[in-house]
């Protein structure tokens, strides 16, 4: 093909996804960045063959990056063993899987697993777990202010954003919000409280850490009024932040935690975990799932879990996170607040409201990152990221904040002059 072919058919492409998202797509996105058609490690290429370097993963998905041989022979393999039976039927991944992350997560003998497709469906597991635990008497849940625990009926209604269940109303009963302080649970949990939820880092809300010793205070306050802690690792969990999860950089023991995102490094599956006598609540016919626990997917995650062990990305992910927070704040854009998380899930923040404006300018210098608030980048690569990957990001993002700091201070300059003259 010529090169203006190869545009003629690029531009045909670009038009057509367009379309297709305009009039195919139900509307319940913003519009798609681009559309992209390939991915390796920490690569991915747009329909117009333009590469992008991944830093975003999917969002905390994609563990091993795109495309890693062991997650391409484990979809391959198992897709040609055995795909799916129904929960009629147990299979050996399933047991394999749910053997492994009892081990990982320190859950004892006692621990449990159910899985299931998806993040928020892991939270209702949860939910209905908190309610067993409830039994009728104690009818309160609570979670945190800005929390986000997923888009169906259960995890909307724990999730602390009220302009995402206003068009929804009414809300599931029985979930309060209180903000994420010690003084604030303290002032709430009571023997009527089944449960307390919480996301180590709130990943949606801005990459916000818990305040210092509230996991510790948390636990301590939970047993004492009989409630169940549940922690949300769909976005922490499977070495994201240094730990195999999020909870064990706090050294205590939860109840139950979720976990999905990255455990299938890019296949859909979802976990609740449980421990001690929260693994006695369900019985069955109590909950399931067609698709949960079948064959491929818990595979593919047992394949995923595997290579980070095997790789050593949970402490790669700790000491890379620790140079990338070094290579951003060296940076020294005025731009750059501070840079805050946990292993390579990162945020930063900005000292203005133009997270957009970086985004896009980022993207143009072929770099993939993303906003989850006006004043905050979330930074979440693969956690098989070297140095080359690092120095990549690093030279990429710099240069966004350059571009978005002159058009910054070109645009503050003269609104300054107007102030003067007025
Ligand atoms: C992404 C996320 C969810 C929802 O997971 P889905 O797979 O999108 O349903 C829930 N909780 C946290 C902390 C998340 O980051």
């Amino acid at each position: 093909m010529s090169e203006q072919m190869n545009d003629m058919h690029a531009d045909g492409q670009q038009a057509d996804w367009q379309r297709g998202i305009e009039e195919d797509m139900l509307r319940n996105l913003a519009m798609p960045l681009m559309q992209l058609v390939r991915g390796e490690g920490s690569s991915v290429w747009d329909s117009e063959g333009n590469r992008y370097l991944d830093f975003l993963s999917g969002i905390a998905v994609l563990s091993l990056g795109h495309a890693h041989p062991v997650f391409v022979e484990a979809v391959s393999s198992q897709a040609a063993t055995l795909a799916h039976v129904s929960n009629y039927f147990s299979t050996p991944p399933q047991i394999a899987l749910a053997r492994t992350i009892k081990r990982l997560a320190e859950t004892g003998p006692e621990g449990r697993v159910y899985f299931c497709n998806s993040g928020t469906e892991a939270n209702e597991a949860a939910f209905k777990l908190a309610r067993l635990h409830g039994g009728g008497t104690r009818s309160r849940i609570l979670t945190l202010n800005r929390s986000f625990h997923g888009r169906t009926m259960g995890a909307l209604a724990l999730t602390g954003q009220p302009a995402l269940h206003e068009p929804f109303a009414p809300m599931v009963p029985g979930v309060e919000h209180i903000d994420a302080t010690i003084e604030a649970l303290e002032a709430s949990i009571d023997e009527t409280v089944a449960a307390l939820f919480v996301e180590p880092i709130q990943g949606e809300a801005g990459v916000l850490p818990l305040p210092q010793g509230f996991l510790q205070a948390a636990r301590e306050l939970t047993e004492r009024h009989g409630a169940l802690l549940i922690i949300d690792e769909i976005q922490t969990g499977a070495g994201r932040t240094g730990a195999w999860f999020g909870f064990q950089h706090s050294g205590i023991t939860p109840d139950a935690i979720t976990l999905a995102k990255g455990l299938g490094g890019g296949f859909p599956i979802g976990a609740l975990v449980t421990y001690g006598r929260a693994s006695e609540l369900f019985s069955p016919g109590s909950h399931g799932s067609t698709f949960g626990g079948n064959p491929l997917a818990t595979h593919v995650a047992g394949a995923v879990l595997g290579e980070i062990e095997r790789a050593g990305l949970v402490q790669n992910a700790a000491e890379r996170g620790v140079q990338m927070r070094e290579a951003i704040e060296a940076i020294g854009s005025p731009l750059v607040e501070n840079v805050r998380g946990a292993g390579l899930l990162l945020g930063v923040a900005l000292t203005a409201p133009v997270a957009k404006q970086v985004l896009a300018a980022a993207q143009a210098h072929g770099l993939i990152v993303n906003a989850p608030g006006e004043n905050i980048l979330r930074i979440a690569p693969a956690l098989t990221i070297g140095d080359a990957e690092i120095a990549e990001f690093a030279q990429k993002l710099a240069a966004a904040l350059a571009d978005v700091q002159r058009a910054h201070a070109a645009e503050a300059a003269p609104a300054a002059a107007t102030e003067e003259t007025a």
